[in-house]
């Protein structure tokens, strides 16, 4: 077993032979690998929580001595005459007083308290939008390039959500001195059941994602830990100050959102955050809704299948998702209409066990003709079991039946966006 799993005896006996010596012991050993990380990601969670709560409580009172120091800096420089020599040093106060002040903004930001104005925000227009400055922010030796997807609107402050992005990228930048590859890609996820049993806190729904990727120095595992730590640095005193990221955590949770670090020394760092959608009038989207979320496609779809309630759910999801649906319930229906049809049908969608033609000796016959034609075999049988029937699956993708919306929409794209044989990119 892996050296990393956790195990626990949960119930056994001791099995003795007829002069009651003790010779085998039986029992059922429990592994609490899962349950040890999730336990370790709440406590994660909580020690944030804390140290927000602390921060917060010192940026408070901060604010209030800075408040006096920049108040009477500044009376003292209305009063001062001009070529007084003291004036520059009192200037200096004013500075660093401001600096401190900077400071304890970010604070606050991390522990949630900064007063914010949460709009609907395209996530793609901000991201375009900051496109300039991040490049002067970045400089020449570093490749930078940005990857919108369909990300749609999220409810954020716009300035909060611009530190994110900003703050994260320079985090890459300083990871690369000697250049590297900057990318920052939009897109959109939907976190389901499977996802939040794995995700302590999560909540299902639909999340628009931003992903900062480098080619930079990566982290090791106690940077990683540490990473959301206010004034947690690895760099100089004069370039780090350990709250970027802090803040970063600060302004994502405030906005309901998650984050997600993925690194390893030498190997790069991706940090990816997840914003709630919401429609464009700014209401949330229904997470009973997240198939809207689900891939879909204008191809021709020849579907096949002779049970009628399972023929009609696919043609739905899949008119729904966009795809152009052509219908047979017999093998001998779906050739007429192929020799029908003038144009590509993209993939042939079939039913494996039908009464006299089979979905294989239909899809051999229709590929004499449309060879370019993809292959979706559904089946309640297993994968072995078809294949055992001559099926061969090396170029086609398989369903077994009862399949989710979600995997249909899924191995669709999957078989549809795959190249062809020989034609590798
Ligand atoms: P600072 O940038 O001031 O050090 P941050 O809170 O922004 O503070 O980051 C904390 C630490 O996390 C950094 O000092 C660095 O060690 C690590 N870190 C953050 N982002 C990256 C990255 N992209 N690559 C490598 N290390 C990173
Ligand atoms: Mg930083």
């Amino acid at each position: 077993n892996d050296q990393n799993d956790l195990y626990v005896w949960d119930r056994g006996r001791v099995l003795c032979d007829e002069n009651g010596r003790a010779v085998r012991m039986v029992g059922i050993m429990e592994s609490v690998t899962e349950l040890k990380r999730l336990e370790d990601q709440f406590r994660q969670a909580q020690k944030m929580e804390a140290v927000g709560r602390l921060a917060g409580g010192i940026a408070h009172d901060f604010n209030n001595l800075l408040t006096t120091i920049l108040g009477y800096s500044h009376l003292i420089l209305e009063t001062i005459e001009p070529d007084d020599p003291r004036r520059l040093d009192v200037e200096e106060i004013r500075k660093a007083g401001k600096r401190a002040a900077a400071l304890t903004q970010q604070l606050l930001a991390f522990s949630r308290k900064q007063v914010i104005e949460p709009k609907v925000l395209e996530v793609n227009a901000v991201v375009a939008n900051l496109d300039k400055m991040l490049r002067r922010l970045i400089g020449e030796d570093i490749q930078f390039q940005t990857e919108l997807g369909s990300a749609g609107h999220i409810k954020a402050d716009l300035g909060q959500l611009e530190q994110v992005i900003m703050n994260i990228a320079v985090n890459a930048r300083d990871a690369m001195p000697r250049g590297g590859r900057l990318t920052i890609r939009t897109g959109s996820a939907v976190f389901d059941e499977a996802f939040i049993r794995q995700h302590v806190g999560a909540r299902i729904g639909q999340y628009a994602s931003i992903v900062v990727s480098d080619t930079g120095c990566g982290m090791d595992k106690v940077t990683k830990l540490r990473i959301f730590e206010p004034f947690f640095t690895t760099k100089d005193p004069s370039k780090g100050t350990g709250l970027g990221m802090a803040m970063v955590y600060g302004i994502v949770k405030q906005s309901e959102g998650y984050i997600w670090v993925d690194s390893e020394p030498g190997k790069g760092t991706s940090i990816s955050v997840y914003f709630p959608r919401v429609q464009e009038e700014g209401l949330p989207l229904d997470p009973a809704d997240a198939a809207l979320a689900l891939p879909g496609g204008s191809e021709i779809v020849l579907l096949v299948e002779d049970e009628d309630a399972v023929l009609s759910l696919v043609r739905g999801l899949l008119r729904s998702r966009g795809y152009t649906v052509l219908e047979a319930s017999n093998a001998a229906e779906a050739v007429r209409i192929s020799n029908d049809f003038i144009g590509p049908i993209h993939v042939l969608l079939t039913d494996v066990v039908m009464p006299e033609v089979s979905g294989r000796e239909l899809a051999d016959q229709l590929r004499q003709t449309r060879p370019d034609m993809r292959l979706i075999y559904m089946s309640g049988y297993t994968e072995d079991t078809v294949v055992h029937h001559g099926v061969r699956m090396s170029d086609a993708g398989f369903l077994q039946k009862p399949f989710t919306p979600d995997l249909l929409l899924r191995k669709m794209r999957e078989m549809l966006d795959r190249p062809q044989d020989g034609m590798v990119m």
